[in-house]
């Protein structure tokens, strides 16, 4: 199929629709994007979704391709390590790398998505159709109709690409036709957004830190904002007896922050009303296959595979995905029947890997960070890290500060952990004969 000047359709300008519109021009493709909402830049921001996130190398390295990283580090706030906020006492900070000086960068997420839509908008052959909801799509021949302020309207696009987030209505329209098979694990956590106001005009809390609360079955995180404000999401069972579903009362909602995050109380002077009028978002993990269908309808980013939250890596990776696709088309001379399926092929199991460690990291925020043992555990670590520079690096390096593909991070470091339990193993052993001689040489004396 010779595609290089037909239309192709992206559905969604998020993160990764209007990255992947962005590439798509520079390879000289006219490109359709089709967004359900109004133009975030001239409309009401869309509430419920989360105000700020943290970019790391894999989103940075895609920006870098297409020269938009200054321009969104310019407003970056970068954090050097987690500060753990204990329930009583001081709060704890623990680096990310073993020299201290790497950091993931809390950004808008609002601010990184008009920048990627104005930097799409203004190349050559990228037309974007606000207001446009895909309800309707045939992947035989491309043909796709949208809700519009108007009525319905059709379009029709020789490669149709869903970039629509985690409720993609492009991966609903190939299951519906039987062409993909899905799976939705959503967690039995919500969230909730609350916001620490600046304090006395200056930032509350260190801003150059993650915030985390570990509480056992709860967690909160903080993220620094621009204004000097923080962003607060609160991880909860969605129901139960300490659960969101659990404090009604504005009463309740005060006992609950002052009895188990009492430092916060006092920074968040809007705490009860943030908590009655923001919403409790969903999470969970979409897993599906294929990511194609005849090489004409692709899904990528959350549409593919939405992950939790918890490694702070959803966007990253739908960054990552964009640039592999960009990889797949170059070697595969821009025949979309061989470089959608080799795009599938290259990234499933990076996502698999991802979305595993992402639910795992769930466990150690919420839970180990706050342990000695943890926090001995890492220390010996980065100890590692700094004696064998290059040859043992931790898992939380290896997904936040570099690009090696995840499903070989998770390989990595099962590695690395068998030979630290082999070594531990060897040193308890000699530890033990020496010990041993040195009784059986005190029986003898
Ligand atoms: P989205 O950003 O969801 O974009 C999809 C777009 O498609 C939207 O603009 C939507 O309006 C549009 N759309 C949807 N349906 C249609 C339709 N039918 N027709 C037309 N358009 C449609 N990731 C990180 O990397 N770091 C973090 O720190 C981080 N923190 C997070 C915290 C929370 C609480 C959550 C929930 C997620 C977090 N993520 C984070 C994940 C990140 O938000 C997602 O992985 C990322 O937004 C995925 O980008 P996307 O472009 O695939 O989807």
């Amino acid at each position: 199929m010779s595609t290089e000047h037909t239309e192709v359709a992206v559905v969604g300008a998020g993160l990764s629709g209007c990255l992947l519109a962005a590439f798509l021009a520079r390879r000289g493709y006219p490109v359709a994007l089709y967004e359900r909402r109004p133009d975030p830049r001239t409309g009401p921001v869309d509430r419920g979704r989360s105000i700020n996130l943290a970019l790391s190398e894999r989103g940075l390295d895609a920006l870098r391709r297409i020269g938009l990283d200054a321009r969104v580090m310019a407003d970056a706030l970068p954090m050097r390590g987690r500060m753990i906020h204990p329930v009583d006492g001081e709060p704890q900070f623990q680096a990310y790398s073993a020299a201290g000086d790497r950091a993931i960068n809390s950004i808008s997420r609002g601010a990184l998505n008009n920048a990627l839509l104005t930097e799409a908008a203004a190349l050559p052959g990228v037309r974007v159709a606000f207001d446009h909801r895909l309800v309707d799509l045939d992947p035989a021949t491309g043909e796709m109709t949208f809700e519009t302020p108007q009525g319905k309207v059709t379009a029709a696009a020789s490669v149709v690409l869903g970039a629509d987030g985690a409720g993609s209505a492009v991966r609903g329209q190939l299951l519906g036709h039987g062409l993909l098979r899905e799976s939705l694990d959503f967690l039995d956590y919500g969230y909730k957004e609350l916001t620490i106001p600046p304090l006395g005009g200056t930032f509350a809390l260190d801003p150059e830190a993650l915030h985390i609360w570990p509480r056992g079955t709860s967690m909160m995180i903080a993220l620094p904002n621009p204004d000097r404000s923080f962003t607060c999401t609160l991880f909860w069972p969605t129901h139960g007896t300490a659960s969101f579903a659990s404090l009604g009362s504005p009463a309740a909602i005060e006992q609950h922050f002052a009895q188990h995050y009492p430092d916060l109380l006092p920074l968040a002077p809007n705490l009860v009303d943030d908590y009655l009028h923001n919403p409790v978002g969903v999470l969970g993990t979409v897993r599906c296959a294929p990511w194609q269908v005849n090489g004409r309808v692709g899904l990528l980013g959350d549409a593919a595979h939405a992950i939790v939250p918890f490694y702070g890596q959803g966007a990253n990776c739908a960054f990552e995905d964009v640039v592999e696709l960009d990889r797949c088309l170059d070697e595969c001379a821009d025949d979309w029947s061989a470089a959608l399926p080799l795009f599938h092929h290259r990234r499933q199991a990076n996502a698999e890997a991802i979305a595993r460690m992402a639910l795992a990291n769930f466990v150690e925020m919420r839970d180990r960070v706050a342990s000695p043992l943890f926090q001995l555990g890492r220390r010996v670590e980065q100890t590692l890290e700094r004696a064998l520079p290059g040859r043992y690096v931790s898992r939380y390096e290896l997904v936040s500060f570099s690009t090696t593909p995840y499903a070989q991070v998770r390989r990595r470091v099962r590695r690395q952990h068998q030979l630290l339990g082999a070594v531990a193993g060897g040193a308890a052993a000699l530890l033990a004969g020496v010990v041993g001689a040195a009784f059986r040489r005190g029986r003898r004396g």
